[in-house]
């Protein structure tokens, strides 16, 4: 049954895919590998099925994603009313580059709990491992087209928010949508890995310095607070931390960690949380954040309210435990 109400709803997006002339793609800010993947793999998928539209992706380029492709320039005066299509993102406010842009309305694709995103045909499911599974059904299932670039983006989103498979987002259908993906595209998925895993060697020192540094609670909460000087030191920047966080998964010690990062460069702490066990989304909710179950983030201005969230946390640690 509910593979039937997907299908419909898969057909749906490719109709209104179809209808229009003028697209615009959009994930949120601060992008990690399955928000640049999905909306890329998307772009690339529109354009290759319908090569006469103008299909864009928006948003802030930042220069690790460069081997998933470009994101495009747009002027917004010159597009009539666009369709939009957001992947990735629940809340409006985290939708990147789409200040100016006067849209005719939004398609929704995404795997977070639903926020104030007001779609008019909205594909929501949180038990998708990554928004890249689902760019990657979509293409699957409809006569949207697929080629060797497209389906390289989407292993490489569904590999890193699954963290290799790893992760409890990972279902049968997470595998059988990557075998299905790799048989139709034939891609050399093994050697895709280096473009998630290999670091420069200053980062892979950073990550010892974290391991070094983070304390452990008697509740099994991890925490560490970065400076903007151990920033520098490392040569690192404000998104290195969120980008490491899911290395810190098997400690066996710890149930639930924070990262909390000094972001001088826009004023606020950058908080990344990640949990083995705690559902730690609702807890960020009342911290200007959100996210997942198991893997959430947040922004804070004074560490009066970084302390109030990091025994918030270790409180939902103890009674994990006691429960
Ligand atoms: P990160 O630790 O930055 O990788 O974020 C983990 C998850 O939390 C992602 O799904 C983000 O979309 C979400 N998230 C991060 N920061 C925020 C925020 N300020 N508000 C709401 N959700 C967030």
């Amino acid at each position: 049954m509910i593979i039937i109400i997907n299908k419909q709803l898969l057909n749906k997006i490719y109709r209104e895919i179809k209808k229009h002339d003028e697209i615009v793609i959009a994930r949120h800010v601060g992008p990690d590998p399955d928000a640049v993947a999905s909306q890329l793999a998307l772009r690339d998928s529109i354009r290759l099925t319908f090569p006469k539209k103008q299909v864009y992706a928006v948003g802030l380029s930042v220069s690790r994603f460069k081997p998933y492709g470009n994101l495009d320039k747009v002027n917004f005066q010159n597009l009539n009313k666009p369709l939009l299509i957001v992947v990735d993102v629940p809340n409006m406010h985290r939708i990147d580059g789409i200040e100016g842009l006067d849209y005719s309305g939004i398609i929704k694709i995404d795997h977070h709990p639903k926020e104030d995103i007001k779609a008019y045909v909205e594909w929501v499911d949180i038990n998708k491992s990554s928004a890249s599974q689902m760019v990657a059904e979509l293409i699957l299932d409809t006569k949207l087209k697929l080629d060797k670039k497209v389906a390289e983006n989407l292993f490489l989103g569904i590999v890193a928010d699954s963290e290799r498979f790893s992760l409890k987002n990972t279902t049968l259908e997470t595998f059988d949508t990557v075998k299905r993906l790799i048989a139709e595209s034939n891609i050399d998925f093994t050697s895709l890995y280096d473009i998630l895993y290999t670091r420069p060697f200053n980062e892979h020192k950073f990550i010892a310095y974290i391991t070094n540094n983070l304390e452990i609670d008697e509740n099994k909460l991890g925490v560490i607070k970065i400076s903007d000087a151990t920033l520098r030191e490392y040569n690192v920047d404000a998104s290195t931390p969120s980008n490491i966080i899911n290395s810190y998964n098997f400690i066996d010690e710890m149930l639930v960690w924070i990262f909390v990062t000094e972001d001088v460069k826009n004023n606020q702490y950058k908080i990344s949380i990640r949990s083995r066990g705690p559902i730690i989304n609702e807890i960020a909710s009342h911290y200007n954040g959100g996210g997942h179950k198991f893997a959430s983030g947040a922004k804070l201005t004074n560490m009066e309210d970084v302390d109030k969230l990091i025994k918030d946390l270790s409180i939902a640690c103890r009674e994990y435990e006691n429960r």
